[in-house]
């Protein structure tokens, strides 16, 4: 116990250190992919920058099929390898911006029309940069405990890139996954953690009904199609709220609905369409299904026809318990005493979510108000801008993770550690 407190004493001042020489350039970074933002599934300048900047450390990047986003892996030895048969530790960070004006009044200010990082993934970008170089240190002076892959994912605002990754066989021989995302809300220093549903599933839901239309006089006659719609639009949600546990925090709601166009015809076809938003897991892999019954069962009794489409988006992400207890414990230990604090559950989703379905990890928040601020700034609006002091943070969190859940996990082999000799 002495010398894990002792390890982690020198690693906060190695780090400090590490910062101390390449936080300027870390800054330089940021604010380059920030004035050169790409939008998803079009990151090539950045993939570029990055894959440049880690073969420059002596790392290999792989850059994805697609050709936008990278994997490397740091710790590889050779054929020899102590740690083939451990688990790797992945980071992620996302690489994409989005399709906004950029309306900030900064020398780094967007310089793509229509493109800008008003979500942080340019810190996360950066973040991860930072921490695969001091790692990259690290393992080249043998002192790596294991083999840490760095995943920098394309298409996070797609909802897609996490899928691309897992195609790619991006988790192959991983057995955690951490990552960071901006909290506007946080003062940069701190990171808020939080076991279990961290942010939800959104999907969209869309009902055409049809039936042959007729005259509002004789309802007996046709399908009263405005009616049955009406019975969808208030039955299903009910029901649906007695299907599922209320824990699931499982809603769906309704954002438009249309039908005919004079008042006395009953129309022949309508649409309702609205979200579905889910912090439970499983109850999400079973909505769509029972939806499906629901809206049947109603239309049913009132002759109506529907044509049912249900358009996944990501599933809610489930942060392990064991993961969270890591990192909060490692961030800790790098960032002192009250730089942790308990974080909300957010509706808003993260397809970061994908890699929590196969593997156990945890997505944290990284603080990024100015301490003291009274400005409210949220993600996804065109003035976002952070406190860069979190760049450091992050990568001090994001280092001190990957370590101590390598050492954790590692411990789990039955076999004495060998001694490392060098890439
Ligand atoms: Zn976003
Ligand atoms: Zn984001």
């Amino acid at each position: 116990m002495a010398q894990e407190i002792e390890q982690s004493t020198d690693l906060a001042a190695e780090l400090d250190a590490f910062l101390a020489r390449h936080g300027d350039e870390l800054i330089e970074f940021r604010r380059d992919l920030h004035a050169h933002p790409e939008l998803a599934n079009a990151e090539h300048r950045t993939t570029r920058r990055v894959a440049l900047r880690l073969a420059a450390a002596g790392l290999r990047p792989v850059i994805l099929p697609k050709g936008t986003g990278l994997l490397v892996v740091i710790g590889t030895l050779d054929e020899q390898d102590a740690y083939t048969d451990r688990p790797v530790v992945a980071l992620r960070a996302d690489l994409d911006a989005l399709p906004m004006a950029d309306e900030k009044d900064v020398p780094y200010r967007s310089t793509v029309p229509d493109a800008c990082h008003a979500c942080g993934h340019d810190v996360h970008t950066t973040v991860l940069l930072g921490t695969g170089l001091y790692l990259a240190q690290q393992a080249a002076a043998g002192s790596l405990p294991g083999r840490v892959r760095l995943v920098f994912q394309p298409a996070e605002e797609a909802a897609s890139g996490a899928l691309d990754v897992l195609a790619a066989g991006g988790l192959a021989s991983v057995g955690r996954i951490f990552a960071l995302h901006c909290d506007p809300r946080l003062d940069a220093g701190q990171l808020g953690v939080r076991s279990g549903p961290i942010t939800a599933a959104c999907d969209r839901i869309q009902v055409r009904v049809s039936g042959p239309g007729g005259h509002t006089a004789r309802p007996h006659l046709t399908v009263d199609l405005v009616y049955a719609l009406g019975k969808i639009i208030t039955e299903v949600p009910a029901a649906l709220s007695r299907r599922v546990d209320p824990r699931s925090s499982l809603s769906l709601v309704w954002g438009r609905v249309s039908a005919g166009t004079v008042a006395n015809a009953i129309p022949d076809s309508g649409i309702v369409e609205g979200t579905v938003r889910c912090l439970d897991d499983e109850a999400w892999h079973r909505v769509p299904d029972l939806l499906k019954d629901l809206i049947d069962s109603v239309a049913s009794g009132y002759g109506l026809t529907t044509e049912f489409t249900y358009q996944r988006s990501v599933p809610p992400t489930i942060n392990d318990q064991g993961s969270v207890a890591m990192l909060s414990a490692a961030a800790l230990d790098v960032l002192g005493a009250g730089s942790v604090v308990q974080t909300p559950q957010s509706l808003g989703g993260e397809d970061f979510a994908w890699y929590l379905e196969s593997i156990p990890g945890a997505l944290a928040r990284l603080g990024t108000r100015v301490p003291g601020s009274t400005v409210s700034l949220d993600i996804h609006q065109p003035t976002f801008d952070v406190d860069e002091r979190a760049i450091g943070v992050g990568v001090k969190a994001m280092v001190a993770t990957a370590i101590n859940a390598l050492w954790d996990d590692g411990a789990i082999v039955a076999q004495p550690l060998p001694g490392v000799t060098g890439a």
